[in-house]
C-alpha cells in the first residue's frame, strides 16, 4: 500500500486488458510511497469498446493520469487532446496526464529502454549499431527511439520479413538508417551489430527453454546483449551471451524505468529506481 488513503488521495490507473498479469501497480504504489505522494495506483481490466467510457469516467473522477497497456496504445491516440513527441513518434501513447482542462499523452517505452541501457550499461545510442530480434510493438517503440536518439545503424530481424520491412520504413521516415531482414540473414548481419536486442517473447515464462532466435555462435564477447523479457530476468539468450563473455542487461530496467518516466511526467518527480527494482522482484517473486 502506498500511503494512507484520505479523502485527499488521488487515483492514477492503468487501463489494459488483461492486466492480470501487471506489476505495474507494485511499482507505482512503491514510487508514490517512496515520494511521500497522496497517491494510489489501481489496474482495471477494460475492454476495447469500453476504453473511451473509461477515459471520461477518469476525467470525471478527477484521476491525475493513467497508463493505457495493450490492447490500447494505438486507439488512444485518439482520445487524448494533444500528443507529446514521444507519443507521436512512436504512434502509440502509453501514459496520459491530466493538464488543466486537457488530457496530454506520452510514450515512454523507447526511453524506459535508451534510460535502462544508459543507467546500466552506461551507453547511449548516439553512434551505434543495433540488431533487434522480432519487429512488434515493444520492438517499434524502442527501434524508433534508437533512431530518434542517433544510432548509427538499425537492423531489425524477424520471423516474418514483412514485418520487419514495415518498421523499417518507419525507421527510415524519421531519418534512420536500417536495414530489414529475416531470420535467416542473421549469421551475415550479426558481426555488423555492437548491440543485441531480443524484442521477442521467445524465452518468456513459461517457455524458458526455447532455443533463442539467434544462434548462440554469432555472439562474440565484444556484443552487448539486451533482452526485454524480464520473466525471468535470466533468460537462456543472456545466459548464453555471458557464457560467450558479452556484457547483458535483462528487460526489468526498461520496465521500471516506463513507469519511473510515466510517474515523473504525473508529479513531476522521478522516483529513485532501487526501491522499485525491490519491489519489482518482490511481485516477480510472488508469481
Ligand atoms: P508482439 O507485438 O506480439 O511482437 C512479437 C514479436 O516477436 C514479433 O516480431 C514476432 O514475429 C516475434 N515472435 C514471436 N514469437 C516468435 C517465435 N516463436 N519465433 C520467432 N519470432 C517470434 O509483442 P511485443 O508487445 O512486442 O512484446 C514482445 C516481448 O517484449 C514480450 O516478451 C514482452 O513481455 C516484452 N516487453 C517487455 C517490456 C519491458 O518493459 N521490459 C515492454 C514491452 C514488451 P512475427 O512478426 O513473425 O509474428
Amino acid at each position: 500500500m502506498a500511503n494512507e488513503i484520505t479523502s485527499k488521495t488521488s487515483l492514477v490507473a492503468l487501463f489494459g486488458d488483461p492486466v492480470e498479469h501487471s506489476i505495474s501497480p507494485q511499482i507505482q504504489n512503491q514510487a508514490f510511497k517512496t515520494l511521500q505522494l497522496p497517491l494510489v495506483y489501481l489496474a482495471f481490466r477494460v475492454s476495447k469498446e469500453e476504453l473511451p467510457q473509461a477515459v471520461a469516467g477518469a476525467w470525471a473522477m478527477g484521476f491525475m493520469g493513467f497508463n493505457v497497456t495493450i490492447p490500447h496504445k494505438q486507439a488512444m491516440l485518439s482520445l487524448v487532446d494533444e500528443l507529446a513527441p514521444s507519443a507521436r513518434i512512436l504512434g502509440a501513447v502509453n501514459t496520459v496526464r491530466r493538464e488543466g482542462k486537457k488530457l496530454i499523452g506520452y510514450n515512454t517505452d523507447g526511453e524506459g529502454f535508451t534510460r535502462a541501457m544508459q543507467e546500466e550499461l552506461g551507453i547511449t545510442p548516439e553512434g551505434k549499431r543495433f540488431l533487434l530480434l522480432g519487429a512488434g510493438g515493444a520492438a517499434r517503440a524502442v527501434a524508433l527511439t534508437l533512431a530518434q536518439q542517433g544510432a548509427e545503424r538499425i537492423i531489425v530481424a524477424n520471423r516474418t520479413v514483412e514485418r520487419a520491412q514495415s518498421l523499417a520504413q518507419d525507421i527510415a521516415a524519421i531519418g534512420g538508417d536500417v536495414t530489414a531482414i529475416s531470420l535467416e540473414g542473421l549469421p551475415r548481419w550479426t558481426e555488423t551489430a555492437q548491440v543485441i536486442i531480443n524484442t521477442s517473447p521467445v524465452g518468456m515464462y513459461p517457455n524458458v527453454d526455447q532455443e533463442p532466435l539467434l544462434p548462440e555462435e554469432l555472439i562474440h564477447q565484444d556484443h552487448v546483449v539486451c533482452d526485454l523479457i524480464y520473466n525471468p530476468r535470466s533468460t537462456r539468450l543472456l545466459v548464453q551471451a555471458a557464457k560467450k563473455g558479452a556484457r547483458t542487461m535483462d528487460g526489468l530496467g526498461m520496465l521500471l524505468w516506463q513507469g519511473a518516466l510515466a510517474c515523473e511526467i504525473w508529479t513531476g518527480k522521478l522516483p529513485p529506481i532501487a526501491p522499485l527494482e525491490a519491489a519489482a522482484s518482490r511481485a516477480l517473486a510472488e508469481k
